[in-house]
């Protein structure tokens, strides 16, 4: 018999993803959305609204016979109607399956057939991605075009409905079905290492839980007053969770449409007068330099959060020193939805020189109550000291860290340790010093980050390979001062004649152009270990630095 009071006697209300919109649209009047759109002009509109055309869209995605459980996909950039998709699409029970329009045509097909998504709403600049691949697409029975009516683009697709003149037809009430909150809420590919993506499934409740922790004081630090703009797209794990967070707090949200380039971005900024924004090292690079050359300042940005990447100390000091503006160093995976670690301001700081604190800015922060981390050997699958010297493997768990891919019939991406306890591996390698700060030094991981998106050393060696002439090939990353790291390409020929060249234009039919490396070295021969593996740490040491001017 279990002992009396052994059970807490409090409510169990599923944390559910609806909910968060439906709070901002009755208690924060004030917050709501700004949107630069693909028509070009300016969007303001307030929760309630967004409120309103999500359920028309969940009526609308109902009546064109979507289904609890089914997956829906998104091709778009950063604006409301995006913002109505995560809403009404999760809001009804189906699975908001954001895809990545940066994927080349063989992986947007692949994904969208694994998740057998069967309904697709896309941005009209997006179009042009699905035309090829329809016909090997047979799940997909309808694509919405996300623009005004008059804007609608012209295209031999069946099937195709605009998405205002749908919802425009629908009731603006809907019921949200109670979930369990552990259902599916958002589906997002990650293709970090070889092989194909690999999906990663979000919950209602793990979504919740981690805009819950992401909001507070040393983490993003999000109330009603903030003005939030999440410069990391809604295809990449969710703009890190700010169109869930913004609304919990009743904050505005800032959504800047394609507009990812200095200008626009400066445009926007003044506009709303943003003060918190987050997005991957290049972005920033990118902003500096315009309000660098136009003279410019944003006074009233007051917080970059950086991740995808390590923040590089130019950018802390360029953006306090020039700008007043705290680097919030972050770290976070799209298996861990994606923050887990930052690098909040805290008082200490005050008393610390330029030199202490741009160290805790260079790093990527400690972690949020929720998650836990450690460092193993990888030897002995041990804990390592956090005395920020020795190197381990990184890590993490908690209730929003992944504990299978979609589909995937094991959960091999979860490694035990001596107490037989899960941990997710993430391929990361990393320090820890003794007050819990992170620094990753390496990867385990064969990949290149270019712009805070994935290149796949393996393929792109795959596809050298495929090359008349090629012997052996080898990819690394290198690091770039625009795009944080470029991949370098390493061939050892064989005995016929090669130019870099016929490499360039053969890899040119295989890849999509932003993964053409940055150069072709030719080699007489490679480093191996003693099992015949790369060793890419020799060539990384070797070449890091090879593309600084
Ligand atoms: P995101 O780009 O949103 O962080 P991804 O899943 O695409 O998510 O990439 C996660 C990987 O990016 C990490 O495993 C790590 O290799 C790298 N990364 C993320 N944040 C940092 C950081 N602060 N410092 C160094 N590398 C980072």
């Amino acid at each position: 018999m279990s002992p009396p009071f052994s059970l807490g006697q409090m409510m169990s209300q599923p944390l559910l993803i609806c909910d968060l919109l439906e709070y901002a649209a009755q208690h924060h009047e004030h917050g709501g959305i700004i949107s630069k759109r693909l028509e070009g002009d300016i969007h303001h509109y307030s929760y309630k609204e967004a409120l309103k055309r999500s359920k028309q869209l969940a009526n609308a995605l109902t009546q064109l016979g979507a289904k609890q459980g089914d997956r829906i996909g998104t091709l778009a950039w950063n604006g409301y109607r995006h913002f109505e998709c995560y809403y009404g699409i999760s809001g009804m029970g189906a699975i908001c399956h954001t895809i990545n329009p940066r994927l080349f045509s063989e992986q947007i097909e692949y994904i969208i057939q694994h998740a057998q998504d069967n309904i697709l709403l896309v941005d009209a600049c997006f179009i042009h991605l699905i035309e090829p691949i329809i016909e090997k697409l047979p799940s997909v029975k309808g694509i919405v075009v996300m623009i005004d009516e008059d804007h609608m683009p012209k295209t031999s697709l069946d099937n195709m409905y605009n998405y205002e003149a749908l919802i425009a037809q629908q009731s603006t009430e809907f019921t949200w079905p109670r979930l369990d909150p552990q259902s599916a809420a958002c589906l997002c590919y990650t293709s970090g290492t070889t092989g194909n993506p690999k999906g990663v499934l979000y919950s209602h409740e793990s979504t919740v839980l981690h805009a819950f922790a992401s909001r507070n004081p040393d983490a993003l630090n999000i109330s009603s007053d903030s003005v939030v703009m999440p410069v990391v797209p809604m295809y990449h794990v969710c703009a890190w969770g700010m169109p869930y967070i913004a609304p919990m707090a009743g904050a505005t949200l800032v959504l800047p449409g394609s507009g990812m380039g200095g200008e626009d971005l400066y445009t926007l900024i003044d506009h709303a007068n943003v003060d918190l924004m987050l997005g991957v090292p290049t972005v920033w690079l990118g902003l500096l330099e315009y309000l660098n050359k136009q003279n410019l300042k944003i006074p009233s940005v007051k917080t970059v959060g950086v991740g995808g990447a390590a923040s590089p100390r130019a950018l802390v000091e360029a953006l306090d020193k020039q700008h007043n503006i705290y680097l919030l160093p972050i770290w976070g995976m799209t298996e861990t939805s994606p923050l887990a670690t930052l690098g909040a301001k805290h008082k200490a700081m005050d008393n610390m020189t330029d030199n202490e604190r741009y160290k805790i800015q260079t790093s990527a922060g400690k972690p949020m109550f929720g998650i836990e981390m450690e460092i193993f050997d990888e030897q002995t699958n041990a804990p390592l000291p956090h005395d920020g010297i020795s190197r381990g493997l990184l890590r993490v768990r908690g209730p929003w860290v992944i504990k299978q891919y979609y589909k995937s019939d094991n959960n091999d991406c979860l490694v035990k340790d001596s107490l037989g306890q899960d941990w997710f591996d993430t391929g990361d390698i990393a320090t820890l010093d003794s007050h819990s700060y992170l620094r990753i030094v390496d990867r385990a991981k064969d990949v290149v980050k270019s712009g805070g998106e994935w290149i796949s050393s393996i393929d792109l060696e795959n596809a050298a390979l495929g090359c008349d002439g090629v012997n052996e090939a080898c990819v690394i990353g290198v690091k770039h001062e625009k795009w944080d790291e470029r991949p370098l390409l390493f061939i050892v020929k064989n005995e016929k004649p090669l130019a870099k060249e016929t490499v360039y234009q053969f890899l040119n039919e295989k890849v999509a152009k932003w993964w053409l490396p940055d150069d072709i070295i030719f080699v007489k021969e490679l480093p191996h270990t003693a099992t015949g593996k790369l060793q890419k740490r020799t060539l990384r040491d070797e070449y890091w630095e090879y593309l600084i001017k």
